[in-house]
């Protein structure tokens, strides 16, 4: 019997190294290519905010495109459904006869239960998941899911020992398309509820797409070396170049973690081995911890007492939560980070550590209303990194002191470019404002007792 399959893509938005797309063309005599929009994932919450803003769509709705212009390079096509993968899939399915759909298999809820609804309503096709999204393989690693170490280092040791990373999976080279099959067009942003505006004034750091991720990766290694000084640039927040901006594309699998590490294997072979390359593969593999322990606890990591059932007494005052999302608390370097997110979809993890510490341990916001927020913008949204980090720093991380962290990481330049009420200040009063009375930027919501020592070390800074 002739075989007809369907290659479902969802966050493994790539041809490189996309195991569900190499099978299915292995197998397969004839294919057909499908991505879908959920719309109902634009729709606003309970926060007030959409659950996907206007700069995540953008970043998407480019990685999409260039998936379709690669797919056409190859002589496939991508049927792009605007509504939801339960209304195009089923009916895809029946229209072209297919026997056969390929996937990358998810893990969160959310996402399982919507491939479980697409399964019900497609009786006559035969599903195929593969697991796709960490450095190691979730068959490969020394644990059982449900006995995922409670620390990152009980889970690193045993797994960078015991597991390799797989091989990474070439491209196909010619696509056998099903006769009939066309593109379709990207949905515009006001299928989403986006006004004009919204979606014009943002700007995603990086260009979303596989071609791009390729580019970045070859840049950030063999072409500017900087991956050489990585272990101590990284926890800068301005421009590209001091941390990968490998996280847009590894959320939507523009690029797998492996065709990462592969990159930097041969850079150490052929350029350096350093702290820095063992430090960008640590990274990886922090990913790799997060998602396999989301996958442990399930829903308990989007609850407000976490995991581990813990309660605290937040105060949750709207106004402080409204001027916090808005990056008008008064306090600079929180303000900035929270500008550039609105604007490019990205912050650095300098500046989200600081963020999620001054929203949860100043401000006494519940963590799950900031890593809504932050699901609702990065471009780089990835469910277990996002919701595990907020996790930690709810409930395992020290206080860190936005003031002191300013002067430390030396981000006046960064200030002065995202809050330009403070951009003729000087290298002292742009990180204290409020002690030196400058009009058009707000009074900070409040002056901790505990940031004494740092404002007046400020004051004495030569600089
Ligand atoms: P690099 O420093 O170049 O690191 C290389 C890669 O390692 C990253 O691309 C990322 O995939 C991985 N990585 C690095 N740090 C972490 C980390 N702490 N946790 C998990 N993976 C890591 N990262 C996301 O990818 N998506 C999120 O939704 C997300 N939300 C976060 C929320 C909070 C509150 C915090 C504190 C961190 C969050 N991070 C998230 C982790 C981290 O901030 C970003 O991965 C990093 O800033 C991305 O920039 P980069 O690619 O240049 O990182």
């Amino acid at each position: 019997m002739k075989k007809r399959g369907l290659v479902w893509f969802k966050n493994d938005l790539r041809l490189l190294d996309n195991e569900a797309l190499s099978k299915a063309y292995k197998e397969c005599d004839d294919l057909i290519f499908c991505y879908c929009y959920e719309k109902e994932w634009y729709r606003r919450g309970e926060l007030g905010f959409q659950n996907i803003d206007a700069v995540r769509f953008k970043f998407l709705q480019q990685s999409i495109l260039n998936l379709k212009n690669n797919l056409e390079e190859i002589g496939g096509h991508l049927i792009i459904g605007a509504i939801s993968a339960v209304d195009t899939l089923p009916a895809l399915i029946a229209e072209y006869g297919v026997t056969d759909v390929y996937a990358e298999e998810e893990y969160a809820s959310y996402e399982v239960s919507l491939v479980n609804k697409v399964i019900d309503a497609s009786a006559d096709a035969k599903f195929h998941f593969f697991w796709g999204k960490t450095l190691y393989h979730k068959d490969d690693i020394p644990f059982k899911i449900s006995k995922i170490p409670l620390t990152s280092k009980a889970y690193r040791i045993p797994a960078g020992r015991e597991a390799e990373p797989r091989e990474i999976l070439d491209k196909p080279i010619k696509l056998k398309s099903a006769l009939g099959a066309k593109s379709s067009k990207n949905p515009s942003y006001r299928n989403f509820g986006f006004t004009k505006q919204e979606y014009e004034s943002c700007h995603p750091l990086v260009k979303g797409g596989e071609a791009e991720a390729l580019e970045r990766l070859e840049y950030y290694t063999f072409k500017s070396e900087l991956l050489t000084g990585y272990r101590w640039s990284r926890n800068q927040s301005d421009g590209l170049d001091y941390s990968s901006k490998f996280s847009p594309y590894l959320a939507l699998g523009c690029i797998s973690a492996r065709a990462i590490y592969d990159q930097v294997k041969a850079y150490e072979a052929k350029i350096k081995k350093n702290q820095s390359t063992l430090w960008l593969v640590f990274e990886l593999v922090w990913r790799d911890y997060f998602t396999f322990k989301a996958m442990r606890f399930g829903n308990l990591i989007f609850r407000s007492v976490g995991y581990k059932n813990k309660k605290i007494d937040w105060e949750n005052n709207p106004e402080k939560f409204k001027r916090w999302c808005q990056g008008t608390t008064g306090i600079p370097f929180v303000d900035a980070h929270m500008r550039q997110l609105n604007q490019t979809g990205y912050m650095s993890n300098r500046g989200r550590v600081n963020c999620a510490s001054y929203l949860v341990h100043d401000l006494k916001i519940d963590w799950t209303w900031g890593a809504s927020y932050f699901e609702s913008k990065l471009i780089d949204y990835d469910v277990s990194s996002n919701w595990m980090n907020w996790h930690m720093q709810a409930f395992e991380i020290w206080y860190t002191n936005p003031v002191h962290q300013s002067n430390k990481y030396k981000a006046q330049d960064f200030i002065r470019k995202w809050i330009p009420e403070l951009s003729d200040l000087s290298n002292r009063e742009v990180l204290i404002p409020w002690e030196f009375k400058v009009a058009k930027y707000p009074d900070p919501i409040e002056v901790y007792k505990k940031w004494s020592r740092a404002i007046s070390l400020i004051k004495t800074n030569t600089v």
